[in-house]
């Protein structure tokens, strides 16, 4: 489930090595991953890229020329690997970009359902592509967080998640920023306190530098992670077991005693609340 952190861990170690070489070969792609066909990849071909930029979840390869950007999102299942040249790759990536020298850059998506996307756009579509997306979540800041909060009053798990209101953030982080804060994934944003708003705040900076921080020594989910995925191990600041509800499609894990003031939650999942 790559999230701000991993995805910019992620930019850090690509922005070097991708602008080494002049792309060589552009795809084959996977029907279902390429997303655009003009202009066609092979445009790509010859060109060099100036390194790699980041907007919340979403890589950016932009061309030197400044006359193309490959945009990538990984969705769920979607993992980028870089190959030094000799490197062994998948037989079958959902994409690939092969650089003068050997060097492969490679997506590949676990399972059936291929959600992952590469997109190859003028820069001024990219930014068209990119417009929807809310201000980035790392470095937020407590007023900007307090006017979205009070801009649209949902439950915190879910207005974390949205990409229109806050950039870069979806379950595992949400699960791990609202722990850290004390907040009930529940409650309601247009309820909290002022005190609250700032807690929130420097919980998402916190959580995701620490992510960041974790992911750039290759940390693993289990190491990363401290109450997402963690059911029914103790919390790391109380010692209570950690707890877990379904929200719509989502799981959220949280600690009852730290968050909910011992509260359990009850599952919303709406496949439930349809029957
Ligand atoms: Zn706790």
């Amino acid at each position: 489930m790559p999230e701000l952190p991993e995805m910019e861990a992620w930019r850090r170690a690509l922005d070097e090595p991708v602008r080494a070489f002049p792309v060589e070969q552009a795809g084959p792609a996977h029907i279902a991953t390429l997303k655009t066909f003009d202009p066609p990849l092979a445009e790509l071909e010859g060109r060099r890229f100036s390194g790699v930029e980041r907007r919340g979840k979403r890589l950016l390869f932009p061309t030197e020329d400044g006359e193309l950007v490959l945009l990538v999102h990984l969705m769920t299942a979607g993992r980028l690997r870089y190959l030094v040249a000799g490197g062994k790759g998948p037989k079958s990536p959902a994409f690939r970009l092969r650089f003068e020298g050997g060097a492969q850059l490679v997506l590949t998506e676990a399972g059936s359902k291929k959600r992952a996307g590469v997109w190859l756009l003028t820069p001024e579509a990219a930014d068209e592509e990119l417009a929807h997306l809310g201000p980035e979540a790392l470095g937020l800041g407590s007023n900007a967080l307090a006017e979205i909060l009070a801009s649209d009053s949902r439950r915190l798990h879910s207005l974390l998640r949205d990409q229109r209101a806050i950039a870069g953030i979806g379950r595992a982080w949400a699960n791990e920023i609202l722990h850290h804060a004390q907040l009930s994934p529940f409650a309601l944003s247009g309820d909290l306190a002022p005190g609250q708003v700032d807690r929130l705040a420097e919980a998402i900076d916190a959580e995701l530098s620490r992510g960041l921080e974790l992911r750039e020594r290759g940390a693993a989910d289990k190491r990363v992670y401290r109450v997402h995925n963690k059911l029914g191990e103790p919390c790391y600041v109380c010692g209570e077991p950690i707890a877990r509800v379904d929200y719509e499609e989502h799981t959220v894990y949280y600690c009852p005693d730290c968050q909910t003031r011992g509260r359990v939650l009850k599952d919303r999942r709406l496949s439930r609340l349809l029957r």
